[in-house]
Order: C-alpha cells, then sequence, then structure tokens
C-alpha cells in the first residue's frame, strides 16, 4: 500500500516553546499506526500539527501527495482528516445527534449525511439509544464513542486518535478498541492513535513509532517495538 500520509523534519511549538523537534513518520494507506510516549513527549502536539491547530510548524506534510502544512484547518478537515481530541471535544449542551451534525458541517452531500448516521449508529448502538440525550450527561464511554463518531459524520481518510481509552472502564476500551478495528476495517480509514495504554495499541497496531522529548527514537512493527529491552521495561511494565 502507497503511503497516506507522509511527515518529514516536522517542528512544532507553542510560542517559542519547541516541543517536536524534526520528526519524520510514514503512514500507509488502510493502516493503524500508534504513536507511543512518555507524558509530555510531544504526542498530543504531533495530533495538533497535523491539524495545523494551537501550534506553529516547521517542515513537511503531505497527504495523499498533497502538502497540507500551513494549510487552514478546515482545509485540512476537507482533504480527509478528522481529528477526535483528548479530553473528547463534545459540546455538552448539544444533543448526541447535534455533535454527529457538526461533524458534517462541511459537506454538501446531504443525502449521504443522512446515511452516515446510520452507519455511525450502527457501530455505536448505543449512541442511537441516546440520540437525544445532551452530550454532557453521557458517560464516559458513551462521549468517546460520540466523539468517533462525531469524526467518521466528515467521512475522513485518516482519523486522529488522541488517547481514546483515557478514564475509561477496561471492557469499555475493549470494545472502542473493537469498534475502532472494525472501522478501519470496514470503512478503510486509515488511524494514527495516540495511547498510553501501550499493550492494547500494539495489540491493534501495523506499525508502531516511539517518541521522546520530540524526537522518534524508534519505529517499526509492534513486534520489533515489543523485542525493545527499554520499551519493555518502560511502556509495557515487564
Ligand atoms: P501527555 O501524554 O501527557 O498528554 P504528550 O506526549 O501528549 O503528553 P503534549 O501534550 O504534546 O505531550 O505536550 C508536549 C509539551 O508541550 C509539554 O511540555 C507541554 O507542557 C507542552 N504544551 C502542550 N500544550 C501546550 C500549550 N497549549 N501551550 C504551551 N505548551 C504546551
Amino acid at each position: 500500500m502507497p503511503n497516506l500520509l507522509e511527515i518529514k523534519e516536522l517542528h512544532a511549538a507553542y510560542g517559542t516553546t519547541g516541543v517536536l523537534h524534526g520528526i519524520s513518520m510514514n503512514l500507509r494507506e488502510g493502516s493503524i499506526t500508534t504513536l507511543l510516549g512518555a507524558n509530555g513527549a510531544g504526542k498530543t502536539t504531533t495530533l495538533r500539527a497535523l491539524c495545523q491547530m494551537m501550534v506553529s510548524t516547521r517542515g513537511s506534510i503531505q497527504l495523499g501527495g498533497k502538502r497540507t502544512d500551513g494549510r487552514a484547518t478546515e482545509d485540512i478537515v476537507r482533504l480527509g482528516v478528522a481529528h477526535v481530541p483528548d479530553g473528547r471535544g463534545t459540546f455538552h449542551a448539544l444533543s448526541t445527534e447535534e455533535n454527529l451534525k457538526l461533524g458534517a458541517y462541511l459537506r454538501r452531500d446531504k443525502a449521504a449525511v443522512a446515511d452516515d448516521f446510520e452507519r455511525v449508529y450502527s457501530y455505536f448502538p448505543r449512541l442511537r439509544e441516546r440520540r437525544q440525550q445532551q452530550a454532557g450527561t453521557l458517560s464516559g464511554g458513551e462521549q468517546q464513542m460520540l466523539a468517533i463518531g462525531r469524526a467518521l459524520m466528515s467521512r475522513p481518510r485518516l482519523l486522529l486518535l488522541d488517547e481514546p481509552s483515557f478514564g475509561l472502564a477496561p471492557l469499555i476500551v475493549r470494545d472502542i478498541f473493537e469498534i475502532m478495528k472494525r472501522i478501519n476495517q470496514e470503512e478503510k480509514v486509515s488511524i494514527l492513535l495516540v495511547e498510553q495504554n501501550a499493550t492494547l495499541a500494539l495489540e491493534v497496531a501495523d506499525a508502531v513509532y516511539l517518541l521522546e522529548t520530540g524526537r522518534i527514537v524508534l519505529s517499526g512493527t509492534p513486534q520489533d517495538v515489543r523485542d525493545n529491552d527499554a520499551v519493555r521495561r518502560v511502556y509495557l511494565g515487564e
């Protein structure tokens, strides 16, 4: 498979504070790629840099052969990138359905949008049951489902997921990871996953990058990464 995303020598900073120091990554079309790293390594910043949100960047980012660095976030969404931020970013005062509708706000193909509500509800039947409920009153797991569902409503080629397991009970995390895998396979959506839960992240990933203080220090298949002693000690708790 060709690369969907090619990141070359990407630097990112908040004001004058540099966080990413020239990272390069390739994501194959159709793959799940996991970005691992300790707290503060710059994982969230990497996802923000890919959508040109909140950070200034230098270096090149190409999606399907088109440069996206330096473009407006809205253009990047139009090109097929959907971001599920840490903290999920759902609108608490709006209903489940209204949140999903917002995910499709740039789309003109209204008939297809109606079908996509059905697709999202088929992945997440709980959201259908709760479609009139205020998002702020959903459980943590339901809010994570809503955040992923909303991202799907933009029909992305690439889904950026920032710690979907954060704060959730293990059984719900399992469910969400299984649905994520199905979405990857059935919708042909490529996924870049940031996760603290390294064990689970390595189970679903096709490729892995390890970030340390703003630099990629290791990359390969999940097995390559598991074979690394330091990773086993620090990230897998062995
Ligand atoms: P975590 O797993 O703890 O979320 P992370 O790997 O995602 O960590 P980032 O959130 O990308 O790390 O943070 C990297 C560095 O950038 C940290 O030192 C953090 O304090 C800093 N940082 C993050 N957001 C901002 C911001 N809005 N303004 C200034 N500095 C920031």
